[in-house]
Order: C-alpha cells, then structure tokens, then sequence
C-alpha cells in the first residue's frame, strides 16, 4: 500500500521536501468500514490551508498519510450501505488503500468520465455554483468579478455568470490563462494580475463597477476589487489562496470594514457543505448546462502516484488550469 505521508509541516513555501513515499500496511476495515482504492486524488488549494491548523476540518498532522479528497472504489464492505464495486468520494488520503467509515464515504454514479466526479460535478462544480448562485446572487446584466479564475471553482464560476447574463471578468495570473478565458470560455474580459497594475486594469475593465466578487484568493486582489464595488454589492467569500503557501504578505485588505459600510456590501463566507441538501438540483442544472453545451468542463489529469507532492505544489504556484488530479 503506497502511502505518502507528509513529514514535516511547512513554515514557509511547501516543497517535495515535507513529503515521504513509503510503502504501508494494507488496511483492514473494522465494523462499519469500507476497504477502497484510490482512483484519482482531488487536489486543492485547500490541501495546504489544512497544515496550517484546524479549519471546517482537523489540521492534518506531520508524519500522518497526507489528507486528501478521491474518487475510490470500494474493495470490501464492513457496511450494508457499500458493496464491492461502488464508486464513492471521501478523505482516503495520499495512498492507494484506505479503510474508511461508511458514513464519511459519498456514493457517485458511475459516469464516463470518472473525472468528472471531482470536477464539474465534485466539489468543484458545486462550489462554484452555490458559491455564486447562493452566495453572490448575482442578476442580469451586473457585472461578476472571479479570481483565480483558470483554476477548477473559478473557471465555472465565469461560465455560470455568463449563462446568467451577466458581464464576466476573471482574474489570474498570466497572459495565456487570460487569452483562455476570453477566447474559450466566453468571458467578457481577464486581467493578468501578475501583469504589476490590477486595481487599473480592472478598472478599465469594469467601468461600471463590480456588482458580485467571488473571491479565491483574499489579499490584494480582495483590496483592488473592495475599491471598485458598486453600492449593495455581494463578495462571496470562497478562499484565499494567496495566503496559503509560505509567509502570508504584512499588508491585508484596507478599507474593511469602511468601504463595506459606505457600500452597503454584504461579504459573506461559505463552506460547499452548507448547501449540501440542495445537491442534487445543483448537479441536475449543471449537467444541462453541460449537455446543452454551455459549461466547458477543463481538467488537468496529472499520471502516477508519485507525482502527487509535485501536483499539489504545481497548484499552489499557479500551473493548472481547470481541475488538477492525479490518475493513482
Ligand atoms: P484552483 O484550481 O483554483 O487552483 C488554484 C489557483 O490559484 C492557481 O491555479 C493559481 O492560478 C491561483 N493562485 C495561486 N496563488 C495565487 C495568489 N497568490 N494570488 C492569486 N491567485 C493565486 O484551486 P482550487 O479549486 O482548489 O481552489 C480555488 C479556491 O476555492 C481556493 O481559495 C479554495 O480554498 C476555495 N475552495 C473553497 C471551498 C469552499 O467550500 N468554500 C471548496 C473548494 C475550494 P494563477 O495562475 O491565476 O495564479
């Protein structure tokens, strides 16, 4: 049983250095458990926000199997709710067996492809669509601002404002991830925050001003977008990546919480999970969405294992577009 552990919790940068392969035990499921081999291992910015400490989960520990999302296949039952051959999500962790309590496992169709069981309709999807919908509520003809926004929540969160009617910007980081956006993904502009000028450049992109934020990434895109909200405007609140990996930067956003007064802004925080009993209809919609052709569903399957320390911190530096998993 291939198990990579995460050996040391980072104080500055994440790098290869705090992880470990080892070849482990073969769990053995106790009563009320399922024996389950990976599949594909979800990553997420989230992975690294967790070695920070608790959060809507325990922080992960060091010299314990890397925490993390998958797509597994149960290989024996202890629970009459799963049988051999069930296709489920959970927290199996970095390793290609794990005994895992039948209730913290989500049992998911069989679909072709199995990938999309973490993207488009995994976590995801999901969030990108309670998160806007929800959250941000945005309405025709506003103007909704996403950050991060080539990555696997950020680029359907554009596509759905679009399908909303609405005037979509994203944010990220490069002219290529920005040419992307607009020329595949419909968006109505992108700007390049690694380009040195956000706040200008979104300015000029988003005359009117930004009706809904939906923020991955806090800091100072948070601060640029603050500026430029119009009055009773929504930020949702899904991430913030950019203080995740390494020393988080000494300034924060200013103008909080005077501008959110002035505004009448409402800047709310969401966890995927609250909307939980609305998944279904979510995972309905969206699927027409794709089926009409409206929703692009990007992925970025990366192959083997071994590779998963080097996918995780590939992510946090900005190398995915859409999806990131590994193929175990
Ligand atoms: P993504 O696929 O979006 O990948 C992360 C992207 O973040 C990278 O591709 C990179 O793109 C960008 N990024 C990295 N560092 C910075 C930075 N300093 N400033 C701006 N952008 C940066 O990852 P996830 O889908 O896993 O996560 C997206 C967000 O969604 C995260 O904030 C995560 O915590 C959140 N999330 C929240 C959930 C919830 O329930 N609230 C559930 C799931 C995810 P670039 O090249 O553009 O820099």
């Amino acid at each position: 049983n291939r198990q990579i552990l995460l050996v040391e919790k980072p104080t500055g940068k994440l790098g290869p250095e705090h992880f470990k392969l080892v070849d482990g035990a073969m769990p053995a499921p106790k009563d009320g458990e399922a024996l389950v081999r990976t599949r594909y291992i979800s990553l997420d910015a989230a992975n690294r926000a967790w070695m920070h400490g608790a959060t809507y989960r325990a922080a992960v520990e060091a010299n314990t199997v890397m925490a993390g999302g998958s797509i597994a296949e149960v290989v024996a039952s202890n629970s009459p709710a799963l049988v051999p051959g069930d296709i489920v999500f959970g927290d199996t962790g970095w390793q290609d067996y794990a005994a895992v309590p039948a209730k913290h496992l989500t049992k998911m169709p069989r679909m072709e492809p199995m990938t999309h069981l973490l993207s488009i309709y995994g976590v995801a999807g999901l969030t990108a669509y309670f998160g806007l919908l929800h959250v941000g509520k945005p309405k025709e003809g506003e103007t909704v601002v996403v950050s991060a926004a080539a990555g696997s929540v950020g680029s359907i969160v554009g596509q759905i404002a679009k399908i909303k009617g609405c005037n979509v910007i994203g944010i990220a980081g490069g002219k290529d991830k920005c040419n992307w956006l607009t020329a595949e993904l419909g968006f109505d502009a992108a700007v390049d925050y690694k380009d040195g000028a956000t706040f200008k450049a979104l300015r000029a992109a988003a005359p009117n001003g930004i009706d809904v934020y939906f923020d991955n990434v806090g800091g100072d895109i948070l601060e640029a977008c603050l500026a430029l909200m119009n009055n009773r405007g929504r930020i949702a609140c899904c991430g913030a990546i950019s203080q995740y990996d390494g020393v988080p930067s000494a300034h924060g956003p200013r103008g909080v919480p005077g501008l959110i007064v002035v505004k009448r802004l409402i800047m709310q925080g969401f966890i995927v999970m609250d909307f939980i009993d609305q998944r279904d209809a979510a995972l309905a919609e969206l699927q027409s969405w794709v089926t009409a052709g409206k929703l692009k569903v990007q992925e970025d399957v990366i192959d083997g294992f071994e590779n998963t320390p080097k996918a995780l911190i590939g992510l946090l530096a900005g190398e995915n577009r859409g999806k990131r998993m590994v193929k175990v």
